[in-house]
Parts: C-alpha cells; structure tokens; sequence
C-alpha cells in the first residue's frame, strides 16, 4: 500500500518534539527525530506542506563547495538520496534524482584562476572528483558552449531532485517510522497544517510546549525550522538570531526543444546566472550580490523585468554569454511563450552556514539559516540536529552551532 501522511485537525496534548515549519528542513527533521524513536508533532502555518521557500528551489546538489563542514553536510544527504528507498523504508518512492552534474565556466582568466585555486582546496577536503577542463575540452563535451568560454571545473555526481518529492517522502517515512530500518521503536510524526505556531512557553529557562491556531502541545523540546521566519519564531522564546531573508526569483522556462536535456547545471562564473533542464525546457536563475536583506514573506512578491536579464542577450549577466542558443531562443520569442516565475527568500545568516543545534533556553534547538542551501544540505543538517537532542553527538563536535563565533569569510557565488 503506498505510504501516507499521518495529518491531524488538532496536534496532540503531548509529543517528545515539536518541530515548527513543515519545510523540507522540518519533513527531514520528523524523519530523523521519529527513526530515534520520538514521538513527533509537526506543526505548519500553511495549509500544506512543502509550499513556502521549498518549492521556488531549483532541486539542486553539489558537493562543489568552498568548505569542508558544508561539503561533509551535503556529502551525507546525497548519499541518503541515492538510496531513498531503502533508508526510508518507502519501496517504489521515485524522488526524481538526476546525476546530472555542474558545470562552472570561466569566461576570464581570473574566475578561471579562482576556480583552480578552489578546486585545490576541495582536493585537500577528500572531494577528488573534480575536473579542471579547458574551454576546448570542456566544448568538445558539450558542444553548445560559446567559444568565449576559457575553462571550467565539472563535477559528475553533483546534480538535482524533486523537491516535493522529497519532502513528502520525509514526511510520509517520518509518519510511517515503524518501516523505517534500524529505527528505534515507538516513534511516528504526526502533521497539522493551517497552524501558525504563535507562542513557545518557556519556565525555568526550559522549554515546556507550543501554543498553535489549533491547540497547544507540551512537549520539553522544539525545534524551530521555520526557514526565512526563524528569527521571528525564535525570538518567541526570547532568543536573538541574525538571519537575513533575501528574495531569489527562479525563471521556468517549460517545453523548450533548443535546452539540450542532457545538459548539466551550467553556470557562469563571473556572474553566477545558471541554468538546468527541466520540464522539456529549463530552470534559470541568477542570484544578484546586490538584492536587499529585509523582512521575511509569505508569498514572495514577484518582479518579472528580473526575467529579462537572464534571457536578453544584451544583459550583463544573460545566459547566452556561456551558451548562445539562449540567444536564438530570445530572438526567436521563444522562452517567453510559457514562462513564470517563482520567488523565494535565501535565509542568510552572517557567514553563509546553517545554524545547527541547541540555543538559549533548555530544549530550544535551531534548524535553519542554510542561506540557500537548503536542500543540498537540510538531510545531514537534520540528522545532525536530531543527534545532538537526543544526545547520541555531543555539542562539541559541532562547528554549526549556532552561537559559533562568527567569521567573516569570502563566500560560494551561488
Ligand atoms: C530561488 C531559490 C532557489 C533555490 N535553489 C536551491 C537549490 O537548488 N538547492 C538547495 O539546496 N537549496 C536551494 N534553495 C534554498 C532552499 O529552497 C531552502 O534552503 C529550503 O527550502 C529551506 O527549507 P525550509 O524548510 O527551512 O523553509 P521553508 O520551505 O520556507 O519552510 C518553512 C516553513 O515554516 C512555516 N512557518 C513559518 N513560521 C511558522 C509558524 N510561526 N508556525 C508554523 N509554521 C511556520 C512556513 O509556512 C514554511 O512552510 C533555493 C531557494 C530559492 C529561493
């Protein structure tokens, strides 16, 4: 029988955990906590799971990253993806994986300088797969790459998912934890959407329970995966937290025959606009250094003219500088036939790395800030935080914690 959700109109008097957010983070979170044997309310505001920041991803994974704990963190969830099935227990459950690869072109020497440089120090970190290609070689595998292109570094097993895919199948192995293998009895999640969580009830300077649009819960541990709103859940329990919601548009471009759709994740060093294919066609997106931190959305309003940076050849960051078929399409009126938009917020925090794990008052743990990483990286961020409320990982091994001192530091492009 296929697996389901175990959803409820009113969350139950008691739980182990409450997780506030049902995201990706906080489906990967109840999958986790219920596999340790904890019994698991999730609560969303919502009226489904899965429809916030989640779905505006663009569903990818690299482990092509510009340091050790966030290389280890996605390490872990791609190899929790490419065998789904057997680690949730939900045979037949397709989450949509493609190996698809990514591929960063330098059109100048001092990306392409850079990119080596990097690629050096994710060979010091164990991640050896990494090829160095000059623009000719890198041509003679995809031959629809501009002449323009001086080299590129490519990685094979990076790639992307259906993100509601995956977050239904967090969810679904998380309700259903008695399938899970090697799970420790007594576990299960249970879900309540259209429950905004308003109230964390603290004494002693311990967490006792949540006060939701459906009920309270007592319960003597929360976690808040609250994605662009954790700072202002968060700061129910008094707790200060530095995230800075910023907007990320992603272009989907469907039914385009000139996208090659055994292209990988193609992205422009300089510029950091980037596509995949999708849907007969393609996701494009271009994460602009210059958009505003400000407050956290639910929607996300959309500005469709950031459409027209990507797509019109004469832009500054247009996708035809790293492969001119974007520019037969333009000129052609193609990509704007079917296009929309969807909009998001990264969940920055100061240094770009999620905060993990346990914060002010006892039984308060964070799971966010994974400043647009969030799917790549949530799984192991998940397992991690699950581990360290339970106790089986001690908060010293830690380095994400989330009152880390934090370091300024010079950050990944995407
Ligand atoms: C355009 C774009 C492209 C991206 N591409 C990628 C990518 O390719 N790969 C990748 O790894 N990451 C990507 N990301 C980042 C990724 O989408 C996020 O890191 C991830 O979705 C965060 O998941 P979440 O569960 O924390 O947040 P969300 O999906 O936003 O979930 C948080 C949930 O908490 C709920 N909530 C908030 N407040 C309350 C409350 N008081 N009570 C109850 N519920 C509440 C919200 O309604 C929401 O459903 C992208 C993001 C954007 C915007």
């Amino acid at each position: 029988m296929r697996p389901a959700v175990t959803f409820a109109d009113r969350p139950p008097a008691t739980a182990d955990l409450v997780v506030i957010g049902g995201g990706i983070i906080g489906c990967a979170t109840a999958f986790y906590a219920a596999r340790a044997g904890l019994s698991v309310v999730v609560l969303e505001r919502r009226a489904a799971l899965g429809t916030l920041t989640t779905p505006a991803s663009t569903g990818a994974f690299r482990l092509q990253f510009d340091n050790a704990e966030e290389i280890e963190l996605v390490r872990e969830g791609v190899e929790l993806f490419d065998a789904f099935e057997e680690r949730t227990g939900l045979g037949g459950w397709d989450i949509g994986l493609n190996h698809g690869g990514y591929l960063f072109c330098s059109l100048t020497d001092a990306t392409l300088e850079r990119s080596r440089r990097l690629v050096e120090r994710q060979r010091q970190w164990g991640l050896t797969d990494v090829e160095l290609l000059s623009g000719d070689e890198a041509r003679s595998r995809w031959p629809w790459l501009s002449p323009d292109v001086r080299g590129a570094r490519y990685r094979a097993g990076d790639g992307w998912l259906d993100v509601k895919r995956l977050t239904a199948g967090f969810a679904a192995a998380a309700s259903a934890a008695s399938g899970i293998p090697d799970a420790t009895p007594g576990g299960g999640a249970t879900f309540v959407t259209r429950a905004g969580v308003h109230a964390i009830r603290v004494e002693s300077d311990r967490v006792t329970g949540i006060e939701s649009s459906r009920g309270s819960v007592s319960s003597p541990a929360v976690v808040v995966a609250a994605g662009p709103f954790t700072a202002g859940v968060a700061a129910l329990a008094g707790v200060h937290v530095e995230i800075r919601p910023t907007r990320r548009h992603k272009l989907v471009l469907p039914d385009l025959p000139l996208v090659p759709d055994n292209a990988p994740m193609t992205i422009e060093e300089e510029t950091a606009a980037h596509w995949r294919p999708a849907m007969r066609g393609a996701l494009a997106l271009f994460t602009d250094p210059e958009t505003p931190a400000g407050e956290p959305h639910d929607p996300v309003p959309i500005e469709h003219d950031w459409a027209f940076g990507l797509l019109d050849p004469g832009s500054d960051h247009a996708l035809a500088r790293v492969a001119p078929f974007w520019r037969e399409a333009w000129n052609g009126g193609a990509p704007t036939v079917h296009w929309f938009l969807q909009a998001g917020q990264y969940e920055y925090t100061p240094d770009r790395r999620p905060y993990l794990g346990s914060i002010g008052p006892d039984g308060l743990h964070l799971n966010g800030g994974y400043s647009g990483h969030g799917i790549m990286a949530g799984t192991g961020g998940s397992r991690r935080v699950v581990d360290l409320l339970t106790g089986a990982a001690g908060a010293a091994d830690n380095p994400l914690r989330p009152d880390r001192p934090i370091q300024a530091r010079e950050h990944d492009i995407l």
